[in-house]
């Protein structure tokens, strides 16, 4: 048996509250102290995972290495950790049902009833032990999605509760509730904090720590109060602080002594104090910025600003390496369609970015955004769609193929330059079925990918179904567009720049997915030294 550690880490009172953040922060301390870490999501909603949601409703799918669609958080926990996710480490309800009624279907079962208890549970609980069961960690962090009473959550915590009482020492139960502030009558309130524990207790499980998200310091009477009415000693009660940023939180985490606490319950002793050096460097850098740019981001679904959650945070880590301030400039596509005046939407920023997507809406748009930098010499990055529209915008424009497009835009188009990738044909399905996950990519010397990266090899993580279509790849390079990168097995074209332009890189694949705080990523900090550069021109 291995002797791996559980932390499971349930939510109260509201959605919303940084589960994951306090998941990641526990593990930054985890780790920091010597410890080997992962983290978990299990996600209550039937989806078999998040590929298929909206933007909107669930901001970002965050891609794994090998290549699982999953929840925002996992990109938490890998920009944190530095310690890569896999598809063992995001588990909805859908796809622990699919498993369940395959084997039901196969006959495993033959003779039983299946149910929730035990057949579910035991599914949910194979799921969370794989990862312990690699010996590979010390502790595995499994957080459960949505909030405590919730129905579709209760199967959830019933496994914790079966699994606590299996694992005794090796299990302890984090559980993040909200403190509100009612400014009436001047106090943090924490009935909403026992009512949720008593919904917890309803279903078996009695929390070891409760970690309290509030906007105002929570003095002795609140740790009290919750002490006692949640039957938790006061040193359990852990106050969670609204921070400036989300990076202050492990160093939040510390001063609250979260991770002594688990290490306590779990019956361990602290090996070695905590080695932050490299986070407060990091930290340090971030809030001392030396100077600032603002990049414009053109994207669908701007509003809801999580939907680009790994490009945010890949712009804070190159930042920080060149103490600058990384502001963004929000650009609704559709809303560079109508007329605008582009010189003026574009006059403050010093570098352009045009997002990842999918689907016709607000194409044009972003397409106007891309001639816009390539003919004003602004710094140009393109990621994955971004890259598509700049390959058809240069087709359109400069090689004179009027009405080229790419052919998920118009299937009609006469100059297909972006082409459904041969074996995306014959799918069918429209879940789990892109080019997904980490292929390598070969980069020509000379080119401004090479001067990034600085090494000819390299892999990163896609997710799309179409691709610039190599049969006009010579017309492009005779125009000055070049292809800086490729698939070393298939040869299909990965990135494209332009050498006569000051920056100007699209990508095919994800380079915003691999940025980490130990590992800021090398083509968001040329993009961003190249903005820098634009700065000092203006
Ligand atoms: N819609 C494009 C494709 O499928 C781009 C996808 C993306 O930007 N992730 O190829």
């Amino acid at each position: 048996m291995s002797d791996t550690r559980y932390i499971f880490v349930t939510g109260g009172v509201t959605s919303s509250l940084g589960k994951g953040i306090i998941s990641s922060s526990l593990a930054v301390l985890l780790k920091a102290r010597g410890y080997s870490v992962t983290i978990q999501k299990l996600d209550p909603y039937i989806n078999i995972d998040p590929g298929t949601l909206n933007p909107y409703e669930h901001g970002e799918c965050y891609v794994t290495e090998d290549g699982a669609e999953t929840d925002l958080d996992l990109g938490h926990y890998e920009r944190f950790t530095n310690v890569h996710t896999s598809q063992a480490n995001n588990v909805t309800t859908g796809r622990v049902y699919q498993s369940v009624i395959n084997q039901e279907r196969h006959g495993d079962y033959l003779g039983d009833t299946v149910q929730v208890i035990p057949h579910i549970t035991d599914e949910i609980k194979r799921r969370i032990q794989i990862l312990g069961n690699t010996d590979k960690y010390d502790f595995v962090i499994t957080e459960i999605g949505g909030t405590v009473g919730d129905i579709e959550s209760l199967p959830f915590i019933e496994s914790i509760r079966q699994l606590k009482w299996e694992l005794g020492n090796r299990a302890v139960v984090i559980h993040l509730t909200y403190i509100p502030y009612l400014s009436a009558a001047g106090e943090l309130k924490t009935k909403p904090t026992q009512h949720s524990v008593k919904a917890m207790l309803q279903q078996g499980v009695q929390p070891d720590i409760i970690v309290c998200r509030t906007e105002h310091p929570i003095n002795q009477s609140v740790r009290k109060k919750i002490s006692l009415f949640c039957n938790i000693t006061e040193d359990c009660v852990i106050e969670s602080i609204d921070a400036s940023t989300i990076y202050d939180v492990p160093l939040n985490m510390l001063k609250e002594r979260l991770d002594v606490q688990v290490l306590n319950k779990l019956k361990m002793e602290p090996e070695q104090e905590p080695d932050l050096s490299k986070w407060n460097t990091f930290l340090h850098r971030l809030k001392n910025p030396q100077t600032e740019v603002q990049i414009a981001l053109v994207g669908k679904y701007v509003e809801l600003h999580d939907a680009y959650k790994s490009i945010c945070e890949a712009f804070i880590h190159a930042g920080t390496t060149q103490q600058c301030k990384v502001k963004v400039k929000w650009i609704k596509a559709e809303y560079l369609e109508e007329n605008c005046n582009l010189a003026e939407v574009f006059a403050d920023v010093q570098g352009i970015l045009v997002a990842p997507g999918f689907g016709q809406r607000g194409i044009e748009g972003k397409i106007l955004a891309v001639r816009y930098a390539r003919t004003h010499n602004v710094p140009f990055f393109g990621i994955c769609l971004g890259m598509q529209c700049a390959v058809v915008e240069f087709a359109r424009n400069v090689l004179g193929f009027a009405d080229a497009n790419s052919v998920e835009m118009n299937p009609q188009t006469p100059y297909p330059v972006i082409d459904m990738m041969e074996q995306q044909k014959k799918v069918v399905n429209m879940g789990g079925t892109m080019r997904l996950g980490a292929y390598p990519c070969d980069i020509k010397r000379e080119t401004k990918l090479f001067s990034a990266y600085q090494k000819e090899n390299i892999s990163e993580r896609h997710r799309h179904r179409y691709e610039f279509n190599d049969t006009y790849a010579q017309a492009f390079e005779d125009n000055g567009m070049i292809a800086s990168g490729s698939n070393p097995d298939t040869k299909l074209i990965e990135a494209v720049e332009i050498p006569s332009h000051p920056y100007f890189v699209g990508v095919q694949f994800h380079p915003e997915y691999k940025s980490t705080v130990e590992e800021p990523h090398p083509l968001f900090i040329s993009f961003i030294q190249a903005a820098i550069s634009k700065k000092a021109t203006i």
